[in-house]
């Protein structure tokens, strides 16, 4: 399987590139508007053809490249069901399968940093896109669009933390430098959510973090929640 980490310096997004070396079929994980000119690039350059645009969640920090990168490549969009995006594809819910070729993502619900937040697990679990739910050593916030620390909790030990202790987690974000980790490494070591901490714990550290809103929300969600178009 063909695999890249692409990042977006603006919002320190990443975007993730998949894609099946025998069919040539290619899944986008949170591609962002103002990178699609890069991705698409590649995907030519790859001679790779789109099939895939998934979202882990509808952003407030940078709009979706989905519609512009469908609307050149073709290729259908993937949301959560519950997330309320408006003219999607394609929704899905807990053990749907999204595949590509010979493989497929598996989605999981991960609700907590918004209402409809999934992660995306691979189907051998060597890998899971976790969007917001789960970063290296940290997580995404949880104070609007719907989010509960209580719920991200529930939803990082139930849903990731019972992965293999090697699956490799691939975040939606890094803000310092950090591209990879594991679910072994995250349950012993992440800050908030690891380490024994109990969801009292994580609550508490939650309500404490008094953050300022994302300096682009109130254009991204609006775009975001119309699929990425204008
Ligand atoms: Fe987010």
């Amino acid at each position: 399987m063909l695999f890249r980490q692409l990042f977006d310096r603006a919002s320190c997004t990443y975007t993730y590139l998949l894609a099946c070396e025998r069919t040539s079929q290619a899944v986008l994980i949170d591609p962002v508007v103002s990178c699609v000119e890069r991705d698409a690039r590649l995907l030519s350059e790859l001679g790779l053809a789109l099939r895939w645009v998934l979202e882990t969640h509808v952003h407030a920090d940078h709009v979706t490249g989905s519609a512009a990168l469908r609307a050149r490549l073709g290729g259908e969009s993937v949301v959560a069901a519950n997330a309320g995006v408006f003219g999607a594809s394609c929704t899905v819910r807990t053990g749907d399968h999204v595949v590509f070729g010979d493989h497929h993502l598996e989605v999981r619900e991960t609700p907590g940093h918004t209402a409809g937040c999934v992660s995306y697990v691979l189907d051998d679990h060597s890998a899971v896109f976790t969007g917001d739910a789960l970063f290296v050593r940290g997580c995404g916030r949880t104070d609007f669009q719907g989010g509960s620390a209580q719920t991200l909790y529930r939803s990082v030990h139930a849903q990731l933390f019972t992965l293999p202790d090697a699956t490799k987690v691939y975040p939606g974000h890094d803000y310092n430098g950090q591209t990879v980790s594991t679910i072994g490494e995250e349950r012993a070591h992440n800050p908030r959510l690891g380490g024994g901490r109990d969801e009292m714990a994580f609550v508490a550290i939650m309500a404490a973090l008094d953050l300022s809103p994302p300096a682009h929300i109130d254009v991204a969600l609006p775009a975001n929640l119309r699929g990425g178009t204008t």
